[in-house]
């Protein structure tokens, strides 16, 4: 089956808005031709008003890194679903493993921020992956189940179906160490498999998995070559305009 490819930028903590809005002016020229693929970036909360206003007219869709579980409330410091909307997000990453790791975000947390997302029509991009140590140990594919069917649990078929995965070895996040084509396409298949046990088979093979940690223009088509690799988060990369552009370019091996 063949599933539109989906390429993701991820900016962090970087840029401030005029920062950004080169940024983005450069990708716009760069990319407004682009077809037969999804590509979206997501900057920091601070400029997310701009860059929306740039990517207007452009195939570029603006996500954002995080939201908070509420729509509202004395929630001091957070970001909600409606706000993101209401800033023309299309998409919202959640769970990335520095969320996990620096504040905390569980399973279950990761759980309801999908159901946040969902709520607002917004399309979650909900990250999973194995740290080093859990890699050494063996333990990938079990880390990966057990992130998976916890940020899942409770969906329906078609709530899963707006749902893009994204495999982020943690260990390959800003390294510049890559997963092998082959170690990535493994873990994705695997996820896969667990998706088709979660969800019915058919809205399974349906279902987007990116492959994020130390994507480059180098390594891209080799990547997305694999059968179940559909796209890509890109972290660093996606900073520099010609390496992202080149990164949505991919080219079919
Ligand atoms: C990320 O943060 O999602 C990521 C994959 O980062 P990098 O491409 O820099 O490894």
């Amino acid at each position: 089956m063949k599933r539109q490819p989906f390429l993701a930028g991820n900016w962090k903590m970087h840029l401030t808005r005029a920062e950004a809005r080169r940024l983005a002016e450069q990708l716009k020229a760069s990319l407004s031709e682009v077809s037969g693929r999804d590509v979206a970036v997501a900057p920091p909360f601070t400029a997310l008003a701009t860059v929306g206003e740039v990517l207007v007219g452009s195939p570029i869709a603006l996500a954002a890194q995080n939201l908070h579980e509420e729509p509202k409330g004395a929630y001091t410091g957070e970001i909600s679903g409606p706000m993101l909307v209401d800033l023309g997000c299309r998409y919202v990453i959640i769970g990335h493993s520095e969320r996990r790791q620096y504040f905390s975000e569980t399973d279950e947390v990761v759980n309801r921020k999908i159901q946040a997302a969902l709520a607002v029509g917004l399309g979650p991009i909900v990250c999973v992956g194995e740290t080093l140590s859990e890699r050494e140990a063996g333990r990938t594919l079990t880390v990966v189940e057990r992130q998976v069917r916890g940020a899942l649990r409770g969906y329906d078929t078609g709530a899963l179906e707006k749902v893009t995965l994204a495999y982020e070895p943690v260990w390959a996040i800003g390294t510049g160490r890559t997963a092998t084509p082959e170690q990535a396409e493994e873990v994705q298949a695997e996820i896969r498999r667990i998706l088709a046990r979660i969800a019915e088979p058919r809205a399974a093979e349906r279902i987007r998995i990116l492959y994020g940690g130390s994507v480059k223009p180098d390594n891209i088509d080799a990547l997305m070559a694999q059968p179940n690799i559909d796209g890509a988060l890109v972290g660093g990369a996606s900073l520099d305009a010609g390496s992202f552009a080149r990164i949505v370019k991919f080219r079919e091996l």
